[in-house]
């Protein structure tokens, strides 16, 4: 039965990286879990150095760090490569003028200039913001612009189908750099013409742990994308945590299915497992079940971090389809994004050789901070226990669903088991966003007192299991992206012919969720297939993968009495669920 707890055996305890969890969370402290780092050699802290420098100076200086396969074969890097070129890239930044602190973004395919472009950036003590390369030009335009973006790597490709609209509404951004060694289109220049002028010596300047690192952008329920900020002490989190939660060590072949350009793809795509002096395979090709497998099998991967999407797609290709691949080299299996339902942690077991682990976090906390453990059973549908070091809460809530907070900025922790609540943890851990750029108001409102809160809701068993309930707001996850539905409204209401957009996700068996859109038409536009094919087009054009898949036409928006379209009504229509209290709704007056 898929909800019986999966055993681990003595053997499994003793060969994971966190053996005995009980006696680490008790004694875990984050100072103790910063000396497994090296730190700069004058002091201070450097994401790209723990990545970089700490193994290309040491034994692991010719072992293969990132393993690419490109449409033009493999290209292997080994931890010397990487100096090296991300020293000629730091040095690029010097020479165009980009300071410590200034914005670096890459729209990039996954391929060897990504990885280059991240960790020099990091290296650069500059700062490294990843766009998904699926995203239209309206979220690209969006997030260069409200993240200061000076400097953009790209493709040629990329930018004409996606910059290039869009150049006039950046004026701050100064640079754009084209991978290639074809002419640059005009406004931008050739990355590696500018990495040919220069050096491949370069010193990691003296860097903070509180110093800005990362910017990631993600969504809520209203208003524009937000962009969290993380500082450089968070690699304490990345390394510890992947070792402990993925048991990843030096030597794996480790595989993170997630894009770099999300957090995931960020955080356990590039820097844990370069921390850890492992070797990342990085595959430029869209999911396909025997390449997937092949590639676990070919390139002896033996720790693979992946997403309920990717298991559900891969479960569709029946468990027939992997006995017939050598999957021998796996040692462990993880997921992360979205709920994650029994039947593929079983599955896992049957098909992979290994139960499927999942894990809980968000772009917000920066790392994993909730696991199934190596070393523990599994309660499957569960996202499981603490990572040591971090201290989760369930919070009683109010009438709008969310923590309630008193004036004084208490809050009440649920005790009881099994009884829902929303989900805080304590604030000091390392990764914890220090801020949404730009936004210090909204970033106050993420905390109460010394919680922080995530905005999801969910409930923990008698043994201290973390159960998925829900979010608590209206963001959208499809695909393991979360979707702002606010950022696809806004770029509906563009079209012509629409008057008012409400959008919500709508469950699908893969993808968790798709995005559909409830839209009120001007008058005299036609509620036709004609306009419904339009304006489908309409979104993929602006949006690229945010973009809704389904569209209704709906002349009765319900609204509040402040004028809010109401998602939560125009869901529970949708899903003949009860409409609950309605005492807001604007025509129950
Ligand atoms: P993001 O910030 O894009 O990484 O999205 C974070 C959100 O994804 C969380 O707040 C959850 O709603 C959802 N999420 C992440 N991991 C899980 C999981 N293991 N189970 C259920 N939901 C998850």
């Amino acid at each position: 039965m898929p909800s019986e707890t999966i055993r681990k055996t003595p053997l499994d305890r003793a060969a994971a990286n966190l053996a005995d969890y009980p006696a680490v969370r008790q004694s875990f402290t984050w100072a103790s879990a910063r000396g497994l780092l090296r730190g700069l050699p004058g002091g201070g802290l450097n994401v790209g150095y723990e990545a970089v420098d700490r193994h290309a100076t040491g034994e692991r200086r010719d072992a293969v760090a990132l393993r690419c396969l490109g449409p033009d074969g493999v290209t292997e890097l080994t931890y010397g490569d990487l100096l090296r070129r991300t020293n000629r890239f730091a040095n690029l930044l010097d020479q165009l003028g980009v300071g410590r602190g200034d914005r670096v973004f890459s729209l990039l395919g996954r391929g060897p200039e990504l990885y280059v472009t991240a960790l020099g950036t990091l290296r650069h003590a500059s700062v490294y913001s990843p766009l998904f390369s699926a995203f239209g030009p309206e979220p690209i335009r969006e997030r260069l612009a409200r993240g200061d973006g000076m400097v953009l790597v790209t493709t040629p490709e990329l930018y004409a189908q996606k910059v290039a609209p869009v150049r006039d509404r950046l004026p701050n951004l100064r640079r754009v750099l084209v991978t290639g060694d074809g002419p640059p289109p005009p406004g931008t220049s050739s990355l590696n013409a500018g990495l040919r002028t220069v050096e491949d010596r370069f010193e990691v300047p003296p860097t903070e742990p509180g110093e800005m690192a990362l910017l990631h952008f993600t969504s809520g329920t209203t208003g524009r994308p937000k962009g969290a900020v993380h500082v450089h002490e968070a690699v304490v989190a990345h390394h510890v945590t992947a070792a402990y939660a993925l048991d990843l060590r030096a030597g794996d072949v480790f595989w993170c299915t997630a894009d770099p350009g999300w957090v995931t793809g960020t955080s356990y795509g590039i820097i844990a497992p370069l921390t850890h002096g492992a070797t990342v395979l990085v595959d430029s090709a869209e999911f396909e079940a025997r390449r997937w497998y092949a590639n676990l099998a070919e390139h002896r991967v033996t720790v693979w971090y992946t997403a309920p999407t990717a298991l559900r797609m891969l479960m569709r290709h029946g468990a027939a389809l992997p006995a017939g691949y050598d999957l021998t080299a796996l040692r462990h299996v993880s997921s992360v994004g979205e709920p994650l339902n029994p039947e593929a942690v079983v599955w896992g077991q049957a098909a992979l050789g290994h139960p499927v682990h999942d894990n809980w976090w968000q772009t917000e906390t920066g790392a994993i901070m909730i696991s199934n453990f190596p070393a523990l059973d599994i309660r499957p549908g569960s996202m499981g226990l603490p990572m040591p070091g971090v201290e989760v809460a369930l919070l009683a809530r109010g009438e709008d669903g969310r923590a309630e907070v008193t004036d004084e900025g208490q809050v009440r922790v649920v005790d009881s088991p099994d009884t829902v609540g929303e989900l805080a943890l304590r604030r000091g851990w390392p990764s914890m966003f220090r801020g949404y750029l730009h936004a210090n108001a909204r970033y106050a409102k993420c905390f109460a007192g010394d919680w922080y809160l995530t905005g999801d809701l969910a409930r923990r068993d008698a043994d201290g299991y973390h159960w998925f309930v829900g979010r608590a707001d209206d963001v959208i996850k499809s695909a393991g992206h979360l979707i702002g539905p606010f950022e696809v409204e806004s770029i509906l209401m563009e079209h012509p012919a629409v008057a008012e957009a409400g959008v919500i996700g709508k469950p699908d068996r893969v993808a968790g969720e798709v995005v559909k859109a409830f839209v009120t038409l001007r008058p005299g536009a036609i509620a036709d297939d004609e306009l419904r094919l339009d304006l489908l087009a309409f979104g993929r054009r602006r949006l690229g993968v945010m973009a809704p898949k389904e569209i209704a036409f709906d002349n009765h928006l319900p609204h509040t009495r402040s004028g809010k379209v109401m998602r939560r009504l125009l869901k529970a229509r949708e899903f003949g669920l009860p409409e609950g209290d309605l005492s807001t709704l604007e025509n129950a007056r």
